[in-house]
């Protein structure tokens, strides 16, 4: 069975240190029921404090990005071997703002997937369609396309190592969560596509996670679903109903 994994991306939030404690006290108070992976994402400048003040054993960290060399002349980006150096578990790649906002390619994000399982980093890997794409009946092929290049550059055995968030773009950030149809049925594809592309075991044991527009009350029905594996959740990470969405399959 796949554990449940849920992802907490704080994207560029909060706004101030005080903020950051506040989060780190709700993780620190709630009560885990179930077997869950969770992993919060705060941005960098937040990341070793609120590493370092969790209390919570079942909550480990991630980043949200990461560039692809060692280190070197490249201002502004962290590596995944300082990432790894600090003891940091995970790196989101892949973020749908990230290949919007700021040009990311999907070779781009397989590169840089690469270079953080060289350095034994876990993954949580984004994809999703936009709007006009599913509208276009495209989703499957959108979803496919961003995975290739993944696909290319990882060994078989490495797949353990990531997670699969799939995050329509016209359910970020909209309060347009995916019905649970929506999302079970993406997930399935995803996961018969893992099996005829890279083998049984990866389709049957990688995690496929949902993100866009999750909260405390529309996380119950999407965790029922059988490939709905976890949540990746953005807004609803930085409000007490977070602790509903982790305990949402207890
Ligand atoms: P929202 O939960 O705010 O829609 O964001 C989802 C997301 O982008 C998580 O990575």
């Amino acid at each position: 069975a796949r554990k449940f994994f849920v992802g907490g991306n704080y994207k560029m939030n909060p706004a101030t240190k005080a903020a950051a404690d506040s989060l780190v006290k709700l993780l620190n108070e709630a009560q885990v029921k179930g077997d869950v992976d969770i992993v919060v994402a705060p941005p960098a400048i937040y990341l070793l404090p609120i590493r370092d003040a969790l209390k919570n054993q079942h909550v480990q960290v991630a980043a949200q990005n990461c560039y692809l060399k060692d280190s070197g002349a490249f201002t502004g980006e962290i590596s995944p071997a300082q990432l790894a150096d600090a003891g940091i578990p995970y790196v989101i790649l892949g973020h749908s703002e990230r290949r919007t906002l700021f040009h990311e390619s999907s070779d781009f994000i397989a590169q840089k997937t690469r270079a953080a399982l060289d350095k034994k980093l876990s993954v949580i890997l984004c994809v999703g369609e936009t709007l006009a794409e599913r509208e276009a009946g495209k989703t499957t092929s959108v979803v496919q396309a961003q995975l290739e290049p993944v696909v290319k550059l990882v060994k078989e055995s490495e797949w353990s190592k990531i997670v699969i968030a799939y995050e329509p773009v016209w359910a970020i950030g909209t309060g347009k969560v995916a019905t649970s149809q929506q999302a079970q049925e993406t997930h399935a594809e995803v996961r018969a596509w893992l099996t005829k592309s890279i083998s049984s075991k990866v389709g049957e044991e990688t995690r496929i996670i949902y993100g866009g527009s999750v909260t405390g009350a529309s996380s119950r029905e999407l965790a029922s679903q059988s490939d709905v594996d976890g949540f990746l959740v953005g807004g609803a990470s930085l409000k007490p109903e977070f602790v509903d969405i982790f305990n949402s399959k207890a």
